[in-house]
């Protein structure tokens, strides 16, 4: 693959830990990889390919690490949208049985080309829903993710526990557990790749301690381990949960979870709003990540995770935008901001800056998938995953004067200009290159208009 260059950005670095911009640099992009990082009069013989940034800030591809691709299918839907989160679960489960094949592959394109328009270059996601008598695999997701050339963990995720054994899910919403530990080993023997550079990875992610045994948390887990991959799952979403573990368990969410040997470095958690303190240390003390979802734990009023708490004992933090049903938007950069200003209301305005939010998205997320080799930051011999955005637009302009990492976060305008993956253009001039972006959004409407639209409720 010929060289590229980046030229004449503001380069966003991570020097020592300390956020700084390079201003006016370029970058030379070998095939994959950052080669080099200098004045464009030092690089320009090495390529003629040239990305222009001026006026532009270029950061590292942001990381979203939590989704459910599959919700762009109930978005913004009005009958669950004063609802928590169990009441929230209950509803949504009905419109949840129509899951098809091609409905779970058209709504994964639309929510990842709206993860890749606002700069996510790697995106995670937890896909547990496989109704009994569809026809939906997680192959449908993978599909959308290669098509669409962002870096990707599948989550193979799973609920085996229904109303009629004391679970959250209607049965039909579940499966068997050896159907899923069946469907998990095909899948990580047919797709997963190990390297450090991958494309795609799976993770496995079973759903949440009210759909899933205990059981089937411990098979998951030592598939897991004897695979050499990462462990996903909700935890500690709401007090709601925290009720059902001590109810059920006899124990709270975390040590749920401690007690099935489901701690470690290689697990990741979604929301973690409702940790003590004991919890916090213990979430540092073993490596466990958190993946926190401002937006979402602030549409269902779930809470305020402790995130400046578990910054203070270096435990591991990134961000996620979760399902469109509970976010409605896929703006990975807004959850950055989002994180910063939810923090304030809890802490005040000095406990986080502009670069600690910036960090949870890129080199945070990185953590939490245990890739800081290759990704979350803008150094070389990394991975040449980046977002870039104009600051020449009416929305920034007086604030990229002052300050231009500043002038992105805290201006509400978040649309990428150019996203390049693994040494690739996916966005260019603000538009996805490898999807027709107007065809998926009528197919969407189509299909959530024939299939996706709550049964009235008789009175
Ligand atoms: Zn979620």
């Amino acid at each position: 693959m010929a060289k590229k260059i980046i030229k004449d950005g503001h380069i966003v670095i991570y020097d020592g830990g300390q956020v700084s911009v390079l201003e006016n640099y370029s970058i030379l992009i070998n095939d994959n990889l950052i080669e080099k990082i200098d004045k464009y009069e030092n690089l320009r013989s090495e390529a003629t390919e040239i990305i222009d940034a001026k006026d532009k800030i270029v950061i590292p591809g942001l990381i979203n690490t939590h989704h459910h691709l599959s919700q762009s299918l109930t978005r913004g839907m009005k009958s669950v949208q004063n609802l928590g989160l169990f009441d929230w679960l209950t509803k949504l489960y009905e419109v949840w049985k129509n899951l098809s094949y091609e409905s779970l592959y058209v709504s994964s394109l639309v929510s990842l080309t709206e993860m890749l328009k606002y700069g996510c270059t790697t995106s995670t996601d937890m896909c547990y829903l496989f109704p009994q008598n569809s026809d939906a695999k997680l192959e449908a997701v993978i599909q959308a993710a290669q098509e669409l050339g962002i870096r990707f963990h599948a989550g193979r995720g799973s609920m085996s526990v229904g109303i009629s054994n004391g679970g959250l899910p209607p049965d039909v919403n579940t499966q068997a557990e050896s159907e899923i530990v069946r469907d998990s080993l095909r899948i990580i023997d047919k797709f997963h790749d190990p390297d450090p550079m991958a494309m795609l990875k799976i993770d496995l992610s079973p759903c949440a301690p009210f759909s899933i045994s205990k059981d089937l948390m411990m098979e998951t887990r030592k598939i897991a381990k004897d695979k050499k991959l990462l462990c996903h799952t909700h935890l500690a979403e709401t007090l709601d949960e925290e009720v059902y573990c001590l109810e059920k368990y006899g124990s709270r969410p975390a040590k749920f979870l401690q007690d099935l040997d489901w701690l470690g470095d290689d697990v990741y958690l979604a929301h973690c709003v409702h940790l003590n303190k004991e919890e916090i240390q213990l979430f540092a003390d073993t490596g466990t990540g958190v993946a926190h979802c401002p937006s979402s734990n602030m549409r269902l009023g779930s809470g305020i995770a402790p995130i400046v708490e578990l910054m203070g004992v270096n435990a591991k933090v990134g961000l996620g935008v979760d399902g469109s049903s509970s976010n409605d938007s896929g703006n990975i950069l807004n959850e950055a901001r989002m994180a910063l200003f939810l923090q304030r209301v809890k802490h005040g305005a000095s406990c986080m800056n502009v670069g600690d939010a910036i960090k949870l998205g890129t080199i945070g997320g990185a953590r939490l998938l245990n890739r800081t080799d290759k990704l979350g930051s803008i150094e070389l011999g990394k991975a040449a995953d980046f977002a870039i955005y104009d600051l020449n637009t009416l929305e920034h302009a007086g604030a990229y004067a002052q300050d231009p990492l500043g002038a992105l976060l805290l201006c509400n305008a978040n649309k990428a200009d150019t996203v390049i993956v693994n040494g690739k253009v996916v966005v260019s001039d603000g538009n996805p290159v490898n999807v027709d972006t107007e065809k998926i959004t009528h197919r969407l409407n189509e299909i959530v208009r024939s299939k996706f639209l709550p049964v009235p409720e008789v009175k």
